[in-house]
């Protein structure tokens, strides 16, 4: 008989600067295996090129943003560079019952926030290998004018200092993404195995 595995949910939060590469990493991890759901979360931002309302985001008016935090409905927010972004306290809680990895993409105030309430969670801050590095990432991106690369350079100057705050911190070497991705998969497995978050029961044969 195979051993029975009640597995408990895991609260995986992502952060890093913008540019970072941290969307790219997520989306390697997560390829293919359906244990992983993410939150899409909810921004006042106007959406890029390509950007699909109720894929990437949910983008909404300040109206409907101001009325979501009014009915308590997010598990966090932030106000980040230009815009209000918020994460949805249901589907979370949804997917953690359910066993799931739930992956929260956010900003370093909304991680912070989450860490002081979640009891239980897994925290990584991905770092690029410098500024210079970042700055060149953003620019080749092209979805952002020059005062939003500012806006976005002087945002990673404040969150970077922030790392040592999770548990992990992963450097996303240019060029060596591979390297960064299976970092962050053996953390995840690892997590997975901690013992308050399986009760394992194997059986005589
Ligand atoms: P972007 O506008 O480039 O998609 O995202 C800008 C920043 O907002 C990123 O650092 C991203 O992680 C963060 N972000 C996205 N969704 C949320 C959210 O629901 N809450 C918080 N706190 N940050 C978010």
């Amino acid at each position: 008989m195979p051993p029975t595995i009640q597995r408990k949910g895991m609260l995986l939060i992502i952060s890093g600067p913008s540019g970072a590469g941290k969307g790219t990493l997520i989306q390697q991890l997560s390829k293919n295996n359906p244990e992983y759901v993410f939150s899409c979360s909810v921004t006042t931002r106007e959406p890029r090129e390509g950007e699909i309302n109720g894929v990437h985001y949910h983008f909404i008016t300040q109206q409907e943003y101001d009325r979501l935090l009014a009915e308590d409905a997010f598990l966090e927010h932030a106000h980040v560079h230009n815009g209000n972004y918020g994460t949805l306290r249901k589907p979370v809680e949804q997917a953690l019952e359910e066993g799931k990895i739930m992956v929260l993409d956010i900003d370093c105030q909304g991680a912070l926030n989450v860490m002081d309430i979640a009891d239980d969670y897994v925290s990584v801050f991905i770092l690029p290998e410098s500024y210079t590095a970042l700055e060149k990432r953003l620019r080749a991106r092209g979805t952002e004018t020059e005062e939003q690369v500012q806006t976005r350079m002087n945002n990673a100057r404040i969150e970077v200092p922030k790392a040592p705050l999770y548990q992990y911190n992963i450097i996303n070497y240019e060029g060596r993404q591979d390297e960064a991705v299976a970092q962050l998969k053996a953390i995840v497995d690892a997590e997975k195995n901690r013992v308050n978050r399986n009760h394992i029961t194997i059986q005589e044969d």
